[in-house]
This record gives C-alpha cells, sequence and structure tokens, in this order.
C-alpha cells in the first residue's frame, strides 16, 4: 500500500520564513478560563467544571463515563448521576471530619468508584492522590507516608493483599473505606470497624446526594500525584483547582474533543495522564468517556474501538507498539472508520508507529509531551498542525518552551540555533503547572534555574519550531510508559538479607522501550545461585508490584561508583549494551 501523506517535512508553503517569529494565534489564560464557569463566589473547583457545569448546561442526561467490563454489559454513569454520587462523597467526608486539604488516596481498578471518590474529593475541597493498582505494599505505604494520607478508597482484596500489613507504618490513616470486589459483600470485622475500616457502599446509600461545592480558588491544592527521582523518596507533585483551564484548553486544541466526541484515554488514573485527560478534561469537554475495566489485550482493544465507536482516542507507544506487533490481519476485521484523532504519549513514539496509525487505523498518531509536573500537555502535534512523525511536536498555546544549555555555575542559556540538543525547558507560568513537591521545598526550587522550569529531558528544536526528544538527563526509567526510580527498586533490594548493594537500570525492550535491570553485589559468604536470583525476582515483585519489580537480575562483584560513592547506573547500562564507557573521570579509582 503506498503511503499516505502524512507531512514528514513540513512543506515548503507551510514553513515559517526564519526571520519571522513562530506563528502562534492569540492566546491568553484569563481567556481560556472563560471557556470554564467559575464557582460563584469567584473560585474555581476542577469536579464543579468536570460534571455540574456539564448538568447545568443541560448535559445531566447524557454518558459521562462507559465503564466497559471484564464481562457482562458496559455500565453508564451519566453526567447527573455522576454528580449526585460525586456529592454523596463529598458529604461523606464531610461526615468523617476528614479536614481541608487533608488527603484522600485511593487503590482501585478503573471502577466507577474510582471516578466518584476523585471527583467527590475534589468537590469536598480535599486532596486526591490516585495510586497504581499494580503497586505492591512497599511503594503504596512509602507514598501514603509521604502525603499523610486521611482516607484510603479500596477494595476488600487489595485492602487485604497489599494494605492491612502495612497499616501500623502509616499513622494518619484514620479511614479505609472498602468497595466490594463485586463477587461478594464487603466484610468487616469489629476489630476492622475499630480501625476505621467501612463499607463504601453503606457510607454512600446513607449520604445526601446533594453538597455544595466548596469554595476553591485556583491555589487551592486538588491532586497529588507521586514521581520518581534519581535519587531518594518518590516526589509527590501537587496540582492545584487551577489547573483545570489547562485541561479544558488542552483537551480542545490538542486532542481535539468536542460535544458528540466518543472518547477513549487508555492510561491508569494511577498516573498523571489518566487523571489530566483519562478523567479532568474529557469531563470538561462534556464528551463520553470509555473506560476499560481489563488489561490490554489486542483484539479486546479493536472491538473496543469498533464496538464503541470511539472518534477520539488517546494511548501509549507501549501499547501500540503490542498492537503492531499483534499483526495487520487482526484490526481488518473491525470496523475502525469512527475514529478521526489518535494522539499518544508518555515516552518515544518512532516514526513508523505513525505509519502504522495511518495504514491500519486510517488515522497517524498524533505524539505529546508532558510530565508529572506539568500537569498537563505542553509540546504536541495537533489535528491543526503538519505531524512529523518521530517529533513530540510543537509548544501548545499559552507554553514557551526552549532547548536551554545549563553551564556548571547553573547559568541557563537559550539555545536559539535548530538542531542543537540541550535540556527542554519551559517558562514557568501555565495554570497546571505543580506547585510543589509535598514536604521538599528545596527538590521543588531545584527544578527551576534562570527563569525556566528544567525538566530532565534532552531534546533539540528543528528550525521549524518541532521539538524532539533526545532522552532523559538524569537515571529515571521509563518502562511500559510508566516512570521508575532506580533508589526505590535498589533500597527495596538491599532488604533481602543476601544483598550488600543494588544497581538499577533500564535496559531497552523491544516491546515496554526499557525493562528494569537489577545489578546486584551479595553479602560475603553468599552463594550466587539462579535459586537465589529467583528468590531475589521474586522478593522484589512481593514488595514492589510488577509494575516496578525488576524483570532481571545480575550478579556482579562491584558496583561502578563515583569518588563520592554514587553508583554509576550510566557505566552499568552502557556494559549493558556494549557501548563505550564515555566520560570515566568521575569513577572511583580513576586517575583524577
Ligand atoms: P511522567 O511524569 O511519568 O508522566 O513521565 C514524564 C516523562 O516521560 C517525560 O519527562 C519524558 O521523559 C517521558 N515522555 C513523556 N512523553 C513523551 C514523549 N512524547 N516522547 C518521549 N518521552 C516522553
Amino acid at each position: 500500500m503506498a503511503r499516505p501523506t502524512i507531512i514528514s517535512k513540513t512543506p515548503q508553503h507551510l514553513r515559517v520564513p526564519p526571520n519571522l517569529p513562530l506563528e502562534r494565534p492569540p492566546f491568553s489564560w484569563s481567556q481560556a478560563a472563560k471557556e470554564l464557569e467559575g464557582l460563584p463566589g469567584g473560585g474555581v473547583n476542577i469536579a464543579h467544571e468536570a460534571v455540574d457545569r456539564q448538568v447545568r448546561r443541560g448535559l445531566g442526561s447524557k454518558t459521562a463515563l462507559r465503564i466497559v467490563r471484564k464481562r457482562g454489559p458496559a455500565q453508564d454513569i451519566s453526567y447527573a448521576e455522576l454528580s449526585s454520587r460525586t456529592s454523596r462523597f463529598a458529604n461523606v467526608l464531610q461526615t468523617l471530619g476528614v479536614a481541608a486539604g487533608e488527603a484522600v488516596f485511593s487503590l482501585l481498578g478503573r471502577q466507577a468508584e474510582l471516578y466518584v471518590a476523585v471527583l467527590g474529593t475534589l468537590k469536598a475541597g480535599r486532596v486526591f492522590c490516585p495510586l497504581f493498582s499494580a503497586f505492591g505494599p512497599e511503594p503504596i505505604a512509602t507514598r501514603m507516608g509521604i502525603g499523610e494520607g486521611r482516607v484510603l478508597v479500596t477494595t476488600q482484596r487489595l485492602y487485604e493483599r497489599k494494605v492491612r500489613s502495612m497499616r501500623d507504618q502509616l499513622p494518619t490513616l484514620h479511614h479505609v473505606l472498602l468497595v466490594s470486589d463485586g463477587d461478594a459483600d464487603v466484610v468487616i470485622s469489629d476489630a476492622d470497624a475499630a480501625a476505621g475500616v467501612r463499607s463504601w457502599d453503606a457510607l454512600l446509600a446513607s449520604a445526601s446526594p446533594i453538597f455544595q461545592t466548596a469554595a476553591t480558588t485556583a491555589e487551592t491544592p486538588g491532586v497529588m500525584h507521586f514521581t520518581s527521582g534519581t535519587t531518594g523518596k518518590p516526589k509527590g507533585a501537587l496540582h492545584v483547582h487551577g489547573a483545570v483551564v489547562l485541561h479544558q484548553s488542552t483537551g480542545r486544541s490538542v486532542l481535539d474533543l468536542h460535544d458528540d466526541d466518543i472518547y477513549w484515554c487508555t492510561a491508569d488514573p494511577g498516573w498523571v495522564t489518566g487523571m489530566s485527560y483519562g478523567i479532568i478534561a474529557p469531563l470538561c469537554c462534556g464528551v463520553t468517556s470509555i473506560v476499560d475495566e481489563a488489561d490490554f489485550e489486542a483484539e479486546r482493544w479493536y472491538r473496543i474501538l469498533a464496538e464503541q465507536q470511539v472518534t477520539v482516542w488517546y494511548t501509549a507507544p507501549t501499547a501500540v507498539r503490542m498492537l503492531m506487533k499483534a499483526g495487520p490481519e487482526l484490526p481488518k476485521r473491525f470496523d475502525l472508520s469512527s475514529l478521526r484523532f489518535a494522539g499518544s504519549v508518555g515516552e518515544p513514539l518512532n516514526p513508523e508507529a505513525v505509519w502504522w496509525g495511518q495504514e491500519v487505523l486510517g488515522r497517524p498518531f498524533h505524539d505529546n509531551w508532558w510530565q508529572t509536573e506539568t500537569g498537563g500537555i505542553m509540546v504536541a502535534n495537533t489535528a491543526a498542525m503538519p505531524i512529523k512523525p518521530g517529533s513530540m511536536g510543537k509548544p501548545v498555546p499559552g507554553i514557551d518552551a526552549a532547548i536551554v544549555s545549563v553551564g556548571d555555575d547553573g547559568h541557563v542559556t537559550v539555545v536559539t540555533a535548530p538542531d542543537v540538543e540541550g535540556e527542554l525547558a519551559l517558562k514557568p507560568g501555565w495554570p497546571s503547572m505543580f506547585r510543589t513537591y509535598l514536604h521538599e521545598p528545596a527538590r521543588y526550587e531545584k527544578c527551576f534555574k534562570g527563569g525556566w522550569y528544567l525538566t530532565g529531558d534532552l531534546a533539540r528544536r528543528d528550525d521549524d519550531g518541532y521539538f524532539w526528544f533526545v532522552g532523559r538527563a538524569d537515571d529515571v526509567i521509563k518502562s511500559a510508559g510508566h516512570l521508575i526510580g532506580p533508589f526505590e527498586v535498589e533500597s527495596a533490594l538491599m532488604e533481602h538479607a543476601a544483598v550488600a548493594e543494588a544497581g538499577v537500570i533500564g535496559k531497552p525492550d523491544e516491546m515496554a522501550g526499557n525493562i528494569i535491570k537489577a545489578f546486584v553485589v551479595t553479602r560475603p559468604g553468599i552463594e550466587r545461585t539462579p535459586a537465589l536470583r529467583d528468590e531475589l525476582l521474586g522478593f522484589s515483585r512481593t514488595r514492589l508490584g510488577p509494575a516496578v519489580a525488576p524483570r532481571e537480575i545480575d550478579f556482579v562483584d562491584d558496583l561502578p561508583k563515583t569518588r563520592s560513592g554514587k553508583i554509576m547506573r550510566r557505566l552499568l547500562r552502557s556494559r549493558e549494551l556494549g557501548l563505550p564507557d564515555g566520560d570515566v573521570s568521575t569513577l572511583e579509582g580513576s586517575a583524577p
């Protein structure tokens, strides 16, 4: 089949003459905010914009969420139902005495209760933090400890498997609301009841469906997401209600959402994409959102696209690669003609995947870039511009992005020449920018230099103003689209009695982008057997969960370190891949 004409290089007539500024339509955040309603007293609240405003606009009976169950018919929740259920949950939080600003955590799959918990918490003016349900007990306890979780909404099964054993490490956790696993009613013993465990269903049933939205402002904290750095504990990036202005504007300008769209964001709300673009943006744009309860399965995904007549689809490169691997015959069995726009985020999207989208789905993938800290999409290939396959696109309206170089003295220089590699930086001031890392103001301040927010990503900008991803400036790992801090994995491994030291890297993988690989130095006298390797794999999987645990472990005699004792993961990685070591002047034992 001849390749369709997606623009792989901007055609001459669309090019910006070199001496003109890049063309930008007039845009201001205050103008964008006018698309929203705001609260009567002048404040802003995400849940109001996403749900109650839509009911007032006359969309009450429209399906807000269609949850495609693992088995059985889909469950439809209208905007009006979502409004009353979220009001009930807001009332529950008030009755439980959860104070404004206190944190409600969830550990749930993609099920109705998760969406109600998020939006009900925001309506009540409390802070919401979703946890990925594939996390093991340790990542859960670490994050709830840092975030001082007051309430946890989870299922009975997840509570038993992942939380109960950690409960004594969570002194701030006063209330655990158990959702039924579907096949059995929630059972709560007297001892559990005394420890604050309650039935979600019972609490919601007895709460009023009417609640006056909390008087939050644009700067009131609303959502917290944990992200990882190279060292130290995970960081709780705090976002405010005013972020909704960007969610709504990028929902329109990047995802091209229109009122009658059927939209499917495949990201789990345990990660930022599933929150900003799986919950907030689509509801703010008044569309019907598809939620798939089940995990990836190629045939199932094609079936959902076809049967639900999805018009706008937002997914991730790992999933696209898995669909590509499933072969070209499978999609031919489905009518995918409803699809109008396909977007991708989270990892580099190779040009082949863009072409494949065009050839197999009839639509090219539009890559876009952002991260937990930015709260929403910053750089994108939009429907309104030519796609350059392999590029992340251009800054979205309202966003100033640049390639900068940071000198050893911390001085930031903006690189104006095209095609020069440097750090991707953003001018602070967009509404969804994180406002702090919880309890770690110094770590937050370090992200800002010379009037720029430094993203930690290396990129280049071409002479048409498109940005191209080069790599991470640090050692964090993207595996199947999830950002993983090597330190968290190393720390868990070192809790095993046989382990003296561990170094963790991302090892390139055709499907997942990277898999987690650990290099382990054993304690003296420990025999390095295949059985010990298996035990360590199992040990870390139980503690960290499958999304975070290493998939490969090698035993080594020692780890390369800097003279100040930091593990040089970069060297572990280059040696694993048979690449040159590069600069080793800081390596311990090297000539000074
Ligand atoms: P997270 O904070 O988990 O959303 O991860 C953000 C990181 O994912 C970014 O800093 C990038 O390293 C990577 N990332 C996100 N989108 C893209 C993209 N379109 N291309 C390449 N890398 C991306």
